[in-house]
């Protein structure tokens, strides 16, 4: 394990315990309220101060009196992280770094409206979202598990990269998908309550078809959710549609292999009464010759699913590489000619597009904590 140097000097002064405002339900901050004898309606002001005025501290409620902001500022901070970069221009793909309390960092990349966003082209403003400190699945071309897992992130973790970014851009984002570091599904408690936080209308305020959670493929979690009575759309990173192909760069699908997870798809599917999209990166030689394709036409047909392909985004120090535009067409021509619905994200968003995971990996590498070059894996 990574043992970091930490120096709470520079951190905010809050607890690690502290349940920050942005993760809480109004029914909780009332009853918390109502026991320092405040009444009914203060937990309806303060939500409203933070979601629809988007009041950036306590200091701004002015409507609250300086006594209670001060114990609110202690017992549930407001904010307990920071923007410590952005990379790439507005009007461009733009990706946040976040410093969280506890000195460790996760990234948010925020794509604009009319880019080609995860598979579709978008009118919508489209943040990719971290759910983890890192990510235990070791799937062998990405980036955000080169060092590990750390921790699950809080739920007023989550809500907080929707609204510090939108705050940083000053425009309102309609559409999330959890693609950033992180297995979401792996932490399930905080993420369906950071998106019942985020669908809320007195919340953030965006729709069940407007949030995507995208998954390695944990078929148990994969029903769970089903079952959980929470509309959000379901992404899977497929990028195999053979057991052979797949295990080679995802480990995961030992554990849970291609019937099993085939199994919970379509349990899904039939639950939540929606289609599911394939994510799958083209990689040379690995996955990317005209049987791969074929199969995964298969496999996709079988549930009804579209497909999303991605030219793969090179990792430093990982051996992959992306096929060329003609391997990537003919890939896409055959998916075509077995009727089901595909479609390319060429969109590079330029250098900084890479996937998520990398600048952290960066930031925590110049502060010394991992090896200069991340451990050699294939
Ligand atoms: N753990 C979840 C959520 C992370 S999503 C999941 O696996 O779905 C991150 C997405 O980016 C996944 O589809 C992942 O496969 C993809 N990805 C990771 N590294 C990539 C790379 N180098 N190039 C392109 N896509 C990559």
């Amino acid at each position: 394990m990574h043992t970091p140097a930490v120096e709470p000097a520079q951190l905010l002064t809050v607890p690690a315990s502290a349940p920050a405002l942005t993760g809480m339900f109004p029914e909780e901050l009332e009853a918390e309220l109502a026991s320092w004898g405040e009444p009914r309606y203060r937990a309806k002001q303060i939500l409203e101060w933070v979601f629809q005025k988007r009041a950036r501290s306590y200091a701004d409620m002015t409507s609250l009196s300086k006594a209670l902001r001060t114990r609110l500022e202690s017992t549930h901070p407001l904010h307990t992280m920071r923007i410590a970069a952005v990379q790439g221009a507005k009007d461009t793909t733009q990706k946040f770094l976040f410093r969280l309390h506890d000195g460790r960092y996760v990234e948010s990349v925020l794509i604009p409206a009319n880019r080609a966003a995860f598979g579709e082209q978008s009118d919508r403003r489209t943040i990719c979202v971290s759910s983890q400190v890192g990510c235990a699945y070791d799937c062998k071309f990405c980036a955000s598990g080169l060092a590990g897992f750390t921790r699950n992130l809080r739920p007023d973790e989550i809500v907080e990269q929707v609204l510090q970014v939108e705050a940083h851009s000053g425009e309102r984002i309609d559409n999330i998908v959890f693609m950033g570091m992180g297995e979401p599904l792996a932490n399930f408690t905080s993420v369906t309550r950071a998106i019942r936080i985020i669908q809320a209308e007195w919340g953030i305020g965006i729709g069940a078809r407007h949030i995507t959670v995208s998954t390695s493929g944990l078929a148990p979690q994969i029903k769970k959710l089903a079952d959980f009575p929470l509309p959000v759309r379901l992404a899977i990173s497929f990028h195999g549609a053979t057991d052979e192909v797949r295990e080679r760069i995802m480990p995961v699908n030992r554990k849970y292999p291609l019937d099993v997870l085939m199994e919970a798809l379509a349990y899904f599917r039939d639950r939540k009464k929606q289609k599911i999209t394939l994510e799958y990166i083209l990689i040379e030689d690995v996955n990317d010759q005209p049987e791969h394709a074929a199969a995964l036409a298969r496999r996709a047909r079988s549930i009804q699913a579209k497909v999303n392909l991605i030219p793969y985004n090179t990792v430093e120090g990982l051996p992959w590489t992306r096929p060329s535009d003609l391997t990537q067409d003919a890939f896409l021509a055959i998916l075509e000619s077995g009727s089901v619905p595909a479609t390319i994200r060429r969109e590079k968003g330029h250098d900084i597009d890479a996937a998520c995971g990398q600048l952290r990996l960066k930031q925590e590498i110049a502060e010394g904590r991992f090896p200069e070059q991340p451990p050699p894996i294939l």
